[in-house]
């Protein structure tokens, strides 16, 4: 796989931000209108658990266990990612603002030729927050989050994934308003059409296919869209060209500027302790070509050294890991720029250059803006 060693690392650093809906800096005046989901008449909310809308009170059916794998993997009833917990992409955000978020806040202006796009695919190297884009917009428009690691599901529920698809679908309508996130999207519908293209691969894209552009014309409540689908893929060059258009919206999500990485070491820091001597814009120098995962390894990484090298004492004196429970308030001192060039130095940077020429040259030919 492709996508960073520490998916899912942001639930951490979201704690602090929970409830707090829309973040700081992009809390605007015409996010009141946008519908809470409490408030919605989803009727996930009312009618139980899509399981049970399925097979009755039992619960038990021909396909109960893909159901309950998908409940389990896939759904978050509640994300929370804010906005400002995203260090950088002004352009990629204000662009699904404007795609994703505002179409469900004034549906009526976005009819006919400004009819919402069907499907937004975000590309760019690994590790550059396109999971936390897809979770703040779930988070923004208060929906449930459907996370859908193409490539697990197609290789693990491989004779299966056809009709994991389709369950997919319902249950994001059953969970409606629904945001559903295809990562690695190219695992699911790539470009290999030619005879050694598994039969089971190509209904699986089929069904997508048909699935997607079944998105967009149910109705909700208010006539809003009920069902989002945003895609994410390090490799888009190998999208299958049905897919490609489906996914009109396509929004280049490039590693962090100075200012990105400048914002990711605020963002990571923001409760630890620092040493007097910490200069962040040499760090921001230092970690040029780095991706947001990459910096936020470099500062977890800086923020163990006290405890390593805490530990590394208390081996020498023959301390055994209970009695270093009793070392915690001498473990938890400031982090140096020692530290973090030392972290630097053992992280690297995880996207190489002939990629990002690839990212760019593929943005030219099929980006949006
Ligand atoms: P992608 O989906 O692009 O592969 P993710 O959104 O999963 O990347 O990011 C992986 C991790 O890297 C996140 O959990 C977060 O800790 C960090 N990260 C990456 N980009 C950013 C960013 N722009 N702002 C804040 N954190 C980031």
């Amino acid at each position: 796989g492709h996508g960073p060693p520490d998916r899912g690392a942001d639930r951490g650093t979201d704690r602090g931000d929970r409830g707090e809906r829309g973040g700081r800096n992009y809390k605007k005046p015409w996010m009141d209108n946008v519908p809470k989901k409490d408030e919605s008449k989803g009727k996930g909310a009312e009618a139980g658990s899509f399981l049970e809308h399925v097979y009755g009170s039992s619960g038990s059916g021909p396909d109960a266990d893909l159901i309950q794998m998908l409940e389990r993997d896939c759904v978050d009833r509640c994300p929370s990612v804010t906005w400002d917990s995203i260090a950088g992409l002004e352009q990629a955000k204000s662009l699904l603002e404007e795609a994703v978020v505002l179409p469900l806040v004034m549906p009526e202006y976005f009819q006919g030729i400004r009819r919402p796009w069907k499907g937004v695919l975000m590309f760019g190297p690994p590790g550059t927050g396109k999971t936390m884009l897809a979770k703040a917009v779930a988070t923004q428009c208060s929906t449930s989050f459907f996370n859908v690691s193409a490539s697990t599901m197609a290789s693990k529920y491989r004779g299966d994934s056809e009709k994991l698809v389709r369950l997919l679908f319902e249950m994001a309508r059953f969970y409606a308003p629904t945001t559903i996130f295809f990562d690695e999207i190219d695992a699911l519908g790539s470009k290999r059409g030619d005879a050694s293209e598994h039969e089971a691969s190509r209904r699986v894209k089929a069904e997508l296919l048909v699935q997607m552009d079944g998105v967009g014309t149910e109705e909700g409540t208010e006539g809003t869209r009920q069902v989002m689908v945003l895609a994410a893929t390090n490799r888009p060059w190998d999208l299958d060209e049905a897919l490609r258009r489906r996914l009109e919206k396509r929004i280049y999500i490039p590693l962090p500027e100075a200012e990105g990485r400048k914002q990711l070491f605020e963002i990571n820091l923001r409760e630890v302790k620092l040493g007097t001597d910490v200069a962040i814009p040499g760090l921001v120098d230092k970690t040029k070509g780095y991706s947001g995962a990459d910096v936020t390894n470099v500062c977890r990484e800086a923020a163990m050294m006290g405890l390593r090298r805490r530990m590394q004492k208390a081996r020498q004196e023959g301390k055994s890991l209970v009695e270093m429970h009793n070392l915690k308030q001498e473990v938890d001192v400031p982090v140096t720029q020692a530290d973090f060039l030392e972290a630097i130095s053992n992280v690297n940077r995880s996207v190489g250059n002939e990629d990002l020429q690839r990212f760019a040259d593929w943005m030219k030919e099929f980006g949006s803006i």
